[in-house]
């Protein structure tokens, strides 16, 4: 078992109550080399509450900021003894596009290794948890969240663009969903990637589902990897240490046939291949 490059812990309002320390000794006993702390940050609600005027619900978290300090400052705490782990430090920034300043400047703090980024929310909509998918003209959101997928992979404020297709993770058929009339623009979001040298990931959490999906789904890999894709992450977007190695065994292989025969670490943004 490689890496898990996508975890919370209990600084995600959505995390179970578990520190970096049972993290790091649960990965060890997986036998994982690389695991990064990536707790929520959605950028477009980054201080407390009050300050938008609004209440704290289970639809929108806010204080992104403070989840931010206090889950790098744990991670850089761990580092100290997670041997022979190697634990990394960054976070999933939520929306990106609209915020893209204060972005950068969590991108650019010198403690953090790698940001996992993130499109959860079209601007001025709730999280895509949260539709009312028999209201929706599902295409027509389709392409928006594309759209919006492609404004993230145009900025330099991520080393990993997270689950490519949440967007349909909620979809009532989601595995029956056809693709095919948004593959121009997905191409045009998996160029930007590749131009840029930033990763995909290869995200486990739908293998959790009665359904189980790994997103994205195959075609979408083997259609990054013939653009020249080479820098691939894998991930099971834990929220619980009982699903930190979950289907990991299933994403590397799914790496495998897709054509990759190495992983991509971020350490301080920089990448590097490990065999796979
Ligand atoms: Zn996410
Ligand atoms: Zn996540």
């Amino acid at each position: 078992m490689i890496m898990n490059l996508h975890t919370h812990t209990h600084h995600s309002p959505d995390g179970a109550p578990q520190t970096v320390a049972d993290r790091v000794q649960a990965a060890n006993a997986l036998g994982l080399k690389y695991m990064a702390v990536t707790d929520h940050v959605e950028i477009n609600r980054f201080y407390p509450a009050e300050y938008y005027n609004a209440v704290e619900t289970e639809e929108f978290f806010y204080d992104g900021r403070g989840v931010f300090e206090g889950s790098v400052a744990e991670v850089i705490a761990a580092q100290a003894d997670c041997a022979p782990l190697t634990l990394l430090a960054g976070a999933e920034i939520g929306q990106i596009p609209q915020d893209v300043e204060k972005s950068a400047l969590l991108y650019n703090d010198p403690r953090v290794d790698l940001i996992v980024g993130s499109v959860h929310e079209l601007p001025g909509r709730p999280d895509f948890y949260f539709l009312d998918y028999a209201k929706e003209d599902i295409p027509a959101l389709v392409t928006a969240y594309f759209e919006e997928v492609l404004r993230l992979a145009q900025t330099d404020c991520y080393d990993i663009l997270a689950h490519l297709t949440y967007g349909l993770r909620y979809l009532p058929n989601r595995r029956a969903y056809d693709l095919t009339p948004h593959l121009d623009l997905i191409d045009e979001i998996l160029k930007t990637v590749i131009a840029k040298g930033k990763a995909i990931e290869l995200n486990g959490s739908g293998l959790r589902k009665p359904q189980p999906y790994i997103d994205p789904d195959l075609i979408l890999v083997r259609r990054y990897r013939d653009l020249g894709g080479e820098r691939l992450t894998i991930s099971t977007d834990a929220h619980d240490t009982k699903y930190l190695g979950f289907g990991v065994d299933l994403l590397e292989d799914m790496a495998r046939t897709a054509g990759f025969s190495r992983l991509t670490v971020f350490q301080k943004h920089e990448p590097f291949y490990v065999p796979l």
